[in-house]
């Protein structure tokens, strides 16, 4: 199987859009605001901050949208409210790990590293935590669908979205019965679905595998039509308000009597007003460079991407009992998902990619597997499955924009919006007590 050039980690440092983007290399005076990362949440926040009339400097190492927001699923999930952590899944966390290229592993030299975060992770899952999560999680995901209606009409990206909602399957009753729960608690904030008897799914997904036995219909599920490109398109309208990109490293930060200053790799030092931190999965240094330790880690997730025409996907299809999703690109059939708590520096296993495709390959009869890219990401997770954003401990000048796991491209606009008004000095347009940096503190 081929794999992609560079799957997973960095790309040597190049122009994001094959050479169209302005970089900015002079050594300059103070910079209004600095975001470091360039990934969807990054070029999102440059975007709502230009369009405010901000001078915003955007530095990454790789690129615009080079890293785990290229490659990933393409959802946005506005339905996808339930926190990870749930009660009674530490029962089935064991079946899981029992298949080392199943939904979750653990590789066993990381559990020492990762073992804090999963007990947090579990201390989530009671219900006072869960229920508050589950909340703040559904605001969050009112507040990025409306944003990314804006956002997308603002920036004519909105044929880049596709609006056919998704189809959950299930392989039994039980399965079927044993996500009611979670049914029942989207009904609580409105969100819409439809449950499918047998008969009725080849309407929605002609050419399934026989073992699925129900289906729910998710109409108000949207996907993209390539992840990177929506990305690079939102730079633009970014860069089309005066947004600059910054290829560099950033070695560290921090405060000093000219400002905020940005060592980067190469020598070079920035000195900015007011500083963003949306590095992903690699934020947790520099949060704590202003005095908050964060539990972040990061979920490493797989896919196989098949050329076009590999298989009549109609919608986006979920077969959550498998931890993976198939979804119709503009560029391809992506198929992957998966959970690897295995830490920023370990060479991927490309078996869990195959895994994911072999399975689909069951699922879609007549899938054809051939000319497939290999791709792995890291998701940057908290134990509560809610973002970090909000001003660091040590300086309001600092803004922390992090952590948003599974659903970092689904709420890219709406933390857009929030860090707009956080750095404008405005009243944030929801509640954003859930997702401060420091609401960790002391609880182990
Ligand atoms: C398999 C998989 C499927 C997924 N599917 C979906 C989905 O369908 N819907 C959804 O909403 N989410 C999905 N996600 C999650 C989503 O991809 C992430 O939440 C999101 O991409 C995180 O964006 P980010 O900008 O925070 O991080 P990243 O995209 O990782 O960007 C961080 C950037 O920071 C840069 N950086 C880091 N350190 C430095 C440094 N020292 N100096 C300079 N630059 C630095 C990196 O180069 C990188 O570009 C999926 C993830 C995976 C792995």
């Amino acid at each position: 199987m081929e794999r992609l050039s560079c799957v997973h980690g960095r790309k040597a440092l190049q122009a994001p859009t094959g050479g169209r983007v302005a970089q900015d290399r002079k050594t300059s005076a103070m910079e209004d605001v600095a975001v470091i990362g360039g990934g969807i949440i990054g070029v999102t926040i440059a975007a709502y901050l230009a369009e405010a009339g901000r001078k915003v400097l955007v530095i990454d190492r790789s690129g615009i949208c080079e890293e785990t927001s290229a490659g990933n699923a393409g959802a946005l999930a506005f339905a996808d409210v339930l926190p990870l952590a749930q009660k009674g899944m530490a029962r089935q966390v064991p079946g899981w790990l029992a298949d080392p290229l199943g939904p979750l592993s653990i590789p066993p030299v990381y559990l020492p590293t990762i073992l804090p975060w999963l007990l947090r992770f579990l201390r989530a899952g009671r219900a006072s935590g869960y229920e508050a999560a589950l909340c703040a999680q559904a605001t969050m995901m009112r507040l990025a669908e409306r944003e990314w209606a804006g956002l997308t009409a603002r920036s004519a990206t909105t044929r880049m979205l596709r609006e056919d909602g998704c189809l959950e399957l299930y392989e039994s009753e039980a399965e079927f019965e044993a996500a009611q729960a979670g049914w029942r608690a989207r009904r609580r904030f409105h969100i819409a679905f439809q449950h499918l008897q047998k008969g009725e799914l080849a309407a929605y997904q002609p050419g399934l595998s026989d073992r699925f036995v129900r289906a729910t219909f998710v109409p108000g599920w949207k996907t993209v039509t390539d992840p990177h490109r929506l990305g690079q398109a939102i730079w633009a309208h970014a860069e089309s308000n005066g947004a600059r990109f910054l290829p560099a490293t950033v070695s560290s930060v921090r405060r000093e009597a000219e400002g905020i200053v940005l060592q980067l790799a190469g020598g070079e030092r920035r000195v900015c007003g007011k500083l963003v931190i949306a590095a992903g999965a690699w934020s947790k240094r520099f949060a704590a460079q202003f005095g908050d330790a964060v539990p972040l880690e990061t979920e490493r997730g797989y896919n196989t991407t098949l050329p076009v025409g590999a298989f009549p996907v109609e919608r986006q299809l979920v077969f959550g009992r498998h931890g993976f999703v198939v979804t119709p690109l503009e560029t391809g059939l992506r198929i992957g998902g998966a959970v690897e708590l295995g830490g920023l520096k370990r060479p991927p296993n490309y078996a869990r990619s195959k895994a994911m495709l072999d399975k689909a390959a069951s699922f879609l009869p007549g899938l054809k597997t051939e000319g497939g890219r290999q791709w792995m990401g890291y998701r940057p997770s908290m134990p509560d499955s809610l973002p970090v954003i909000g001003p660091s401990s040590r300086d309001p000048d600092v803004i922390l924009a992090f952590g948003h796991g599974h659903l970092g491209l689904t709420q890219a606009a709406g933390t857009g919006r929030l860090v707009r008004d956080l750095v404008s000095g405005q009243a944030p347009s929801i509640d954003i007590t859930p997702f401060r940096p420091q609401r960790f503190k002391g609880w182990f």
